[in-house]
């Protein structure tokens, strides 16, 4: 194969710019598939990745087009992911290509994302072709879209494309110019093997498979394998291309992105970012390489039926077959049995597995409040790395204790600007940057990791009406007063409800959890004392009386609504509740008691 005609390339983009679309029409027209074959989004292949219309997969397709310029090219595009916790693996995704086609909404502008993903592009040496979609919108102002990529990115904007990969307009040229403008892969033949590990899944099939980026040699089955970071040799069974439809080929050469099998039992074997070479003639020096991604976000997951345990574990293995990025073992609670702690990349990827854990495997979950790790230094001298309130050693042994902070991006319209800054500061948060665009005004903020993960995203959207938009990186650990907020129900702590909190915020936390308890846990026959305590101290206090008689009989003649409205109420608390002491606490509480104040 003529490297030349070979491009590989990413399509970035801010969330909801058209990224699917924008590939889709790609697909389309470069036939990868039969009419009858193409719905809409074929990249985002799981269920739940369309539901959320989001990509989480980073999956590559190879297209065949054939130029204006008589010649036919291979086209490899490679998905990346669009939400903000797997901001990681977009930089992987996109070390496999030359270049990349930066797409931004004509009728919003640059948003968080368009920029921090910009940047990694920029940091992974690409070749940037910025093209201006929907404009087949009347709102979309290509003008004023112009100036942000020239003012706040700093590209050049002589050589964009205008398109709406709606209607298709502008998609040809597109193609055109990923010819013009991105350099083609420029690797070795006659070297030894040298391939980028991209990524890898479990296939029900085939076992895992691998995705890799040739750079020098070729790669070809019965081949003799090596993964260079863990040593591991493997023979090579299958090596093919998706387009999308998966297909063998009888090698890969220089350039080529494609998969291989090669009987790999998990996919913590592949380790993204490695380098794969030949056993017999193996490359001197691996590739870079990335640091792995690793999960920030911690939680309990348990069964709300206990009988329901062995079913946990076994959807954990499988759903872990296919997403090495979140982590799971054992642990258990006296107020909840036997359940899992968990990792996650951020609190959407807790969310995504959560739901595909109830949706796909049938599960009810209670989820105990998220944690980031913490770094603990001991008088004795030794640091070590917690992510569950019960592991925190004894106050009297801590000399101190750090916290992760986050770099945040934040893109509002002007009129928002003072209640984000005040979201901010809330948090704790430290300013970096502040900077005016258009209308609108883009703020970079240093903020401790354990305030985001509770509430913030759904304050940042309400409290813009929706119109912020944002990203995060990790940033630095810094040393924090933090303190064990236990709560108690009925006289009795219940640890999955312990959440460790800065100092400052301990007290009006405390309150407004024991507040919110108080409003989700029913009435009982008797009274319920609810109090949040730090060390032996009671900082909060709120009680929930006990049940009159007759809860309906109030109502009785009166307001017919009301009256549904409680039996209904009761009927849904019934479902979903976990027996605490003598107390029944809805599933519910566990997770929505944090998102307070
Ligand atoms: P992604 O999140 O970047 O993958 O964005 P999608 O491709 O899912 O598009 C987000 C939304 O914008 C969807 O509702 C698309 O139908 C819509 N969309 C994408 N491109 C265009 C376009 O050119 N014109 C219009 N009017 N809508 C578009
Ligand atoms: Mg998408």
């Amino acid at each position: 194969i003529d490297q030349s005609l070979i491009r590989n390339f990413s399509i970035i983009a801010h969330i909801d710019h058209g990224k699917s679309t924008l590939a889709d029409r790609l697909i389309e027209i470069c036939g990868g598939l039969e009419s009858r074959e193409m719905k809409s989004q074929v990249l985002d292949s799981m269920d739940i990745e369309r539901e959320k219309g989001i990509t989480i997969k980073a999956q590559t397709v190879r297209l065949k087009y054939s130029s204006k310029n008589g010649k036919e090219y291979i086209f490899n595009l490679i998905d990346t992911p669009g939400h903000v916790d797997f901001g990681y693996e977009v930089s992987r995704s996109l070390a496999a290509c030359e270049g990349a086609l930066l797409v931004i909404d004509a009728t919003q502008g640059i948003e968080a994302q368009t920029l921090t993903n910009v940047y990694k592009a920029i940091e992974n040496n690409l070749q940037i072709i910025t093209i201006f979609n929907k404009i087949d919108l009347p709102s979309a102002d290509i003008t004023r879209v112009k100036k942000q990529v020239e003012d706040i990115i700093g590209l050049p904007t002589d050589n964009t494309i205008n398109i709406s990969a709606k209607t298709g307009e502008g998609i040809i040229e597109v193609l055109e110019y990923i010819i013009k403008y991105l350099p083609p892969p420029i690797g070795d033949i006659n070297s030894p093997l040298k391939a980028l590990l991209v990524d890898s899944w479990y296939d029900k099939y085939l076992g895992v498979v691998v995705i890799i980026r040739v750079i020098d040699g070729n790669i070809s089955p019965g081949m003799k394998i090596q993964m260079m970071a863990t040593s591991a040799n493997y023979t090579i069974e299958n090596v093919g291309i998706f387009t999308p439809k998966k297909k063998s080929v009888a090698a890969l050469y220089p350039g080529e992105i494609g998969y291989i099998t090669c009987n790999i039992r998990q996919v913590s074997d592949c380790k993204i970012g490695d380098t794969i070479t030949s056993v017999v003639n193996s490359c001197l020096f691996p590739l870079p390489g990335f640091k792995p991604s690793k999960p920030v976000v911690f939680c309990g997951l348990y069964p709300t039926d206990a009988g329901n345990f062995i079913h946990l574990k076994d959807s954990l293995e499988k759903l872990s077959l296919n997403d090495s990025s979140f982590t799971y073992e054992s642990e258990s609670s006296s107020a909840l049995g036997f359940g899992f702690r968990c990792g996650f990349l951020g609190l959407l990827h807790l969310e995504i597995i959560q739901e595909r854990l109830e949706q796909e495997f049938d599960l009810d979950l209670v989820t105990t409040a998220p944690s980031v790790i913490y770094k603990i230094k001991l008088r004795s001298g030794n640091i070590i790395e917690i992510h569950n309130p019960s592991d925190l050693p004894d106050q009297v042994k801590i000399e101190s204790m750090e916290e992760p902070w986050i770099k945040a991006t934040i893109f509002v319209p002007e009129e928002y600007i003072g209640d984000v800054l005040s979201l901010c500061t809330e948090k704790r948060g430290e300013q970096i940057d502040l900077s005016f665009i258009d209308s609108r005004v883009m703020v970079v903020y240093a903020l401790p990791l354990n305030e985001i993960v509770y509430d913030f995203y759904d304050k940042l959207k309400s409290c813009s009406k929706g119109y912020a938009s944002f990203d995060w990186e990790e940033y630095d650990y810094r040393k924090s007063e933090l303190v064990n907020m236990t709560i108690l129900i009925n006289g009795e702590s219940v640890d999955a409800l312990s959440i460790i909190v800065h100092k400052s915020h301990a007290e009006k936390k405390g309150r407004a959890i024991c507040l919110r308890l108080k409003n989700l846990i029913p009435r009982h026959m008797f009274v319920i004392p609810i109090q949040a305590a730090i060390g032996g101290k009671i900082i909060a206090r709120e009680t929930i009386n006990a049940m009159r008689k007759n809860v309906l009989a109030k109502c009785y003649g009166g307001d017919v609504t009301r009256k549904r409205k409680l039996l209904e109420k009761q009927k849904a608390g019934k479902k979903r509740m976990r027996s605490i002491g003598k107390v029944d606490i809805p599933q519910n509480a566990f997770i929505a008691v944090l998102k307070t104040g």
